[in-house]
């Protein structure tokens, strides 16, 4: 448990997925709205909208404060891959950040531990921060290995040269993502309390630094109990960061 860590800045970013059109503009415009000066002054907050509405978005958010992030990208800067997407692509459409490795890349596209790392340093190479996710399934946690996958899942996607600016951990229990089921409390400390130790280890005061989200199934009425835990930083939302009303409610958690 680190004494740093209850002091970092809190990010509360919300993906999209595959969700979204040009009429969701109007969300996007009230969570804008809804991130007013007394929140920006306690906590960073993020939209990761599907890519085609990066660039619009990044435009509207500029005056706000409010970051625009990629859901994935490509290793490569450009070249011969129909339907990919690179970071230097998502950085030239006003994206700061991109998510690697989502449970749902890895699980719909096979990604592997050693691709998530290469996502990752592809957001560096772009000036992109980088959230890469971890967690495990719920027969890897009924099986008792949750701190062994995610660690195994920690050592292989975060590229070494991380640093508290250039790296978000997100651990997001896939059995959480979309079910209405979170970890106990208890349980979401146990892990995080074990992120921070694998970080601080191999990244030292750097690694005191690192935010790490806890994504699934955080909603308005359970964010205020999951963001108080140990070592949790900020929030990784999903169906809730779809609605403003939902995603600035969870992000009042900080209010
Ligand atoms: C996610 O997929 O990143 C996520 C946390 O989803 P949800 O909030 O819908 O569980």
């Amino acid at each position: 448990m680190s004494s740093m860590a209850g002091t970092l800045r809190p990010l509360v970013a919300g993906n999209w997925k595959m969700n979204g059109t040009k009429s969701s503009g109007a969300e996007l415009e009230a969570i804008s709205a809804g991130y007013d000066d007394a929140l920006q002054g306690k906590i960073d907050m993020m939209v990761c909208p599907p890519a085609t509405l990066v660039m619009a978005f990044a435009a509207m958010a500029r005056d706000a404060a409010l970051a625009v992030g990629g859901q994935n990208c490509h290793a490569n800067e450009s070249g011969a891959h129909t339907g990919d997407i690179s970071a230097e692509m998502l950085a030239d459409a006003g994206a700061t950040a991109v998510i690697a490795g989502h449970s749902e890349r890895r699980a719909d596209h096979g990604e592997t531990d050693d691709q998530v790392r290469a996502k990752a340093e592809a957001g560096w190479r772009a000036g992109l921060m980088a959230i890469v996710c971890v967690g495990e399934t719920e027969a890897e946690r009924d099986a008792g290995k949750t701190l062994d996958i995610v660690g195994g899942q920690l050592a292989g996607s975060i590229p070494d040269g991380a640093t508290a600016q250039n790296l978000v951990v997100a651990y997001e229990p896939v059995w959480a993502i979309g079910t209405g089921r979170t970890p106990t409390t208890d349980d979401v400390a146990e892990v995080h309390g074990m992120i921070r130790e694998r970080l601080t280890a191999r990244f030292g005061g750097e690694g005191e630094g690192m935010r790490i989200l806890y994504g699934g199934s955080v909603k308005p009425g359970n964010a205020a109990e999951l963001m108080a835990v140990d070592n949790v930083n900020g929030a990784l939302v999903g169906g809730a960061s779809l609605k403003a009303d939902d995603f600035l409610g969870i992000a009042a958690a900080y209010r």
